[in-house]
C-alpha cells in the first residue's frame, strides 16, 4: 500500500492567492469514519486511509510528498458586510485527485490548525460540527444535490474551547473546487484585475469548460453560475434544505452546496422559518434563499466588470442581462421541481395550482413537510379514508382538508392520462423517506462525543439511500416529537 498522490493546480497560481502553510499535527488521530465508497470514486485506497500512515494524512500528521499543502485566500459578505480578508482559517487543501468520472477534485482537510487567516479562530473544529458536516454532506450527495462531500473524520485527541471545552476533530472535505464568490472578491476588492482574469481563467478551466472561446470568457462563466445556482436552490427547497449562513464566501463557483454549519432541514413547512442563532433577522430563512442567491450572484458579477469589454454602462448592461437569466430559470426549475414531487407530467398552470395550493395548505396545517411529500406514494392509488389516514400521519391538523386536495390532485393524474401506479413509483423516487433530521443530528452528535458512535452510524447508513421504504431505519422517518423538536442550531465554529 502506497500513499497516494495528489496534484496541486491550485498551489501553481501566483502567490497571492493562497499561503502555503502545513497543517499542525494533532495529539491522538483516530479514524471515526471513512467513506469507502467515495474514496473508490477518487481513486484512493481505503485501506491505506483506514491504516496508520493515511489516519496520519487524514489528521494532518504527516503528509505524503507529492502535497504541496495551502490555505486558500478569499473575503466575502457575511450577512451583507463585506471584509476583504477571510480565507481558509482552519482548512487546508492538501491537493487534487482526479476522481473516476474524469473530473477533478479538492481534497482538504478542515480543522487542520491555523493558517495566516485564522485572525483570532484557534484553525480548529470540534467533532459535533465535523460529523454533523459528514451525515449532511453525504445525505445531499444520496438525495442527488450538487454538494462538497466527507471523505473522512478523525477525532485529534485534543480538546478545543469553546463555550466549553469539547472533543477536537477534523473532516477531510472533497469539492469540485473550492473557489467562492468571496474568492472573486479578494482580487477584485483590491482592484487587481489580473488576479481575477487568473481565476477566470481557472474557473473556466476546471469547472465550467463549455464557456470557453466564448467571446466574453468572464460573461460566459458568470452565466455557467447564474445557472448552476438557479439549478442548486430549487433543489435545495425541494427537501427542505435551509443552509443558513449564505455569504458569498459560501458560495461556490461550482454549484455545489458548501460549509455546512448552522444548517438545518424543516421539519414542519414554513417559508419563513430560520434556524441559525446567528441569523437574527431571518435574512436567510428557507425562502430568501432564492434572493439571497440572487445577491450573491450580483455580488461576482461586481467582481468581473472591467472584464466584460466596453464602456462602464455597457459592462453594467450585460452582468444585469446575465444576472436577470437567474429569475425565469430558478422558476422553471422550481416549478420543476414541484411538478416531480406531485408525479405530475405536464409543466403548466395546472400543476403549479396544485403545488402551492399544496404548500398553502401545510402551512396552515403546520404539516410536515417530508411525510407529506412521502405520503402521496401511498395517496396516488389510495381511498378518501386511507388518504386522511396518510395525511394525519403527516401531521395534518385537519387531514380532511389534504384529503379534499387528494381528490383534485388524483383528478388531474387522470386528467394526464397516467396511471395511478407509475405516479406511486415517481413520487417514491422523488420525495425522500428519509432525512437529516435536526433531533437525530443532535442525537448523533451528543452521543458521538459521549465516545458512543453508533447513532452516527446509523443516521449515516439511514441517509444513504433515502428513497427506499427501509424498517430498519423507520425512526429516521418519523418528525420529532414535540420535546425533540430542535428550534435553534448553531454554526460551532
Ligand atoms: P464559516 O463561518 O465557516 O464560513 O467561516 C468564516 C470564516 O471564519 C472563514 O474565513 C473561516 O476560515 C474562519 N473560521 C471559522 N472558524 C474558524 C476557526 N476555528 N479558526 C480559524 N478560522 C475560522
Ligand atoms: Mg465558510
Amino acid at each position: 500500500m502506497a500513499a497516494p498522490s495528489f496534484e496541486s493546480t491550485y498551489a501553481a497560481l501566483p502567490e497571492r492567492f493562497h499561503a502555503q502553510i502545513a497543517p499542525t499535527p494533532v495529539a491522538a488521530p483516530r479514524l471515526l469514519r471513512l467513506n469507502a465508497d467515495l474514496a473508490a470514486s477518487l481513486g484512493l485506497d481505503a485501506d491505506w486511509l483506514a491504516s496508520r500512515d493515511g489516519v496520519a494524512m487524514l489528521a494532518g500528521n504527516a503528509l505524503p510528498d507529492t502535497v504541496r499543502p495551502l490555505a486558500m485566500a478569499y473575503a466575502g459578505h457575511q450577512f451583507g458586510n463585506f471584509t476583504p480578508q477571510l480565507g481558509d482559517g482552519r482548512a487546508i487543501l492538501l491537493g487534487e485527485r482526479i476522481g473516476t468520472d474524469g473530473h477533478r477534485f479538492d481534497v482538504q482537510l478542515k480543522g487542520a490548525g491555523r493558517t495566516p487567516f485564522s485572525r483570532a479562530g484557534d484553525g480548529r473544529a470540534a467533532i459535533g460540527p465535523v460529523l454533523r458536516e459528514y451525515i449532511v454532506s453525504e445525505a445531499m450527495a444520496a438525495l442527488g444535490i450538487p454538494t462538497t462531500r466527507a471523505l473522512a473524520a478523525v477525532a485529534s485527541g485534543e480538546e478545543v474551547h469553546r463555550e466549553t471545552p469539547l472533543p477536537g476533530g477534523i473532516l477531510t472535505r472533497v469539492a469540485r473546487g473550492h473557489l467562492r464568490v468571496g474568492t472573486f472578491e479578494f482580487f477584485a476588492s483590491r482592484g487587481d484585475v489580473e488576479g481575477v482574469q487568473t481565476l477566470v481563467d481557472y474557473a473556466i478551466d476546471r469547472l465550467h469548460p463549455e464557456a470557453k472561446g466564448a467571446e466574453v470568457p468572464a460573461l460566459a462563466l458568470f452565466e455557467c453560475v447564474v445557472r448552476a445556482h438557479a439549478a442548486l436552490v430549487p433543489m435545495w427547497l425541494g427537501v427542505g434544505f435551509i443552509h443558513g449562513v449564505m455569504n458569498t464566501d459560501n458560495t461556490t463557483i461550482s454549484g455545489e452546496t458548501i460549509d455546512y454549519g448552522p444548517c438545518a432541514f424543516l421539519d414542519t413547512y414554513h417559508p419563513g422559518q430560520v434556524f441559525s442563532s446567528i441569523d437574527r433577522n431571518g435574512r436567510y430563512a428557507y425562502g430568501r434563499q432564492p434572493g439571497i442567491a440572487a445577491w450573491n450572484l450580483a455580488r461576482f458579477a461586481e467582481t468581473l466588470l472591467p472584464l466584460l469589454g466596453g464602456t462602464q454602462e455597457e459592462q453594467i448592461a450585460a452582468a444585469q442581462s446575465a444576472l436577470d437569466l437567474f429569475e425565469p430559470a430558478f422558476q422553471e426549475n422550481w416549478q420543476d421541481v414541484l411538478r416531480r414531487k406531485l408525479g405530475l407530467a405536464e409543466r403548466g398552470e395546472a400543476s403549479l395550482a396544485l403545488a402551492t395550493d399544496l404548500l398553502d395548505l401545510m402551512v396552515e396545517q403546520r404539516a410536515d413537510f417530508t411525510r407529506t411529500f412521502r405520503a402521496l406514494g401511498a395517496c396516488a392509488a389510495a381511498s378518501d379514508e386511507e388518504t386522511t389516514a396518510a395525511a394525519s400521519s403527516a401531521g395534518f391538523a385537519d387531514p380532511s382538508a389534504f384529503t379534499a386536495w387528494a381528490v383534485r390532485w388524483r383528478a388531474r393524474i387522470a386528467e394526464e392520462g397516467q396511471a395511478r401506479e407509475a405516479v406511486r413509483a415517481a413520487v417514491l423516487g422523488t420525495n425522500p423517506a428519509r432525512i437529516p433530521r435536526n433531533h437525530r443530528i443532535e442525537e448523533a452528535i451528543v452521543a458521538a462525543q459521549a465516545d458512543d458512535l453508533r447513532p452516527f452510524e446509523d443516521l449515516v447508513e439511514g441517509l444513504a439511500q433515502p428513497f427506499d421504504d427501509d424498517p430498519r431505519f423507520a425512526d429516521l422517518e418519523q418528525a420529532p416529537a414535540p420535546d425533540e423538536v430542535v428550534r435553534q442550531t448553531f454554526c460551532g465554529t
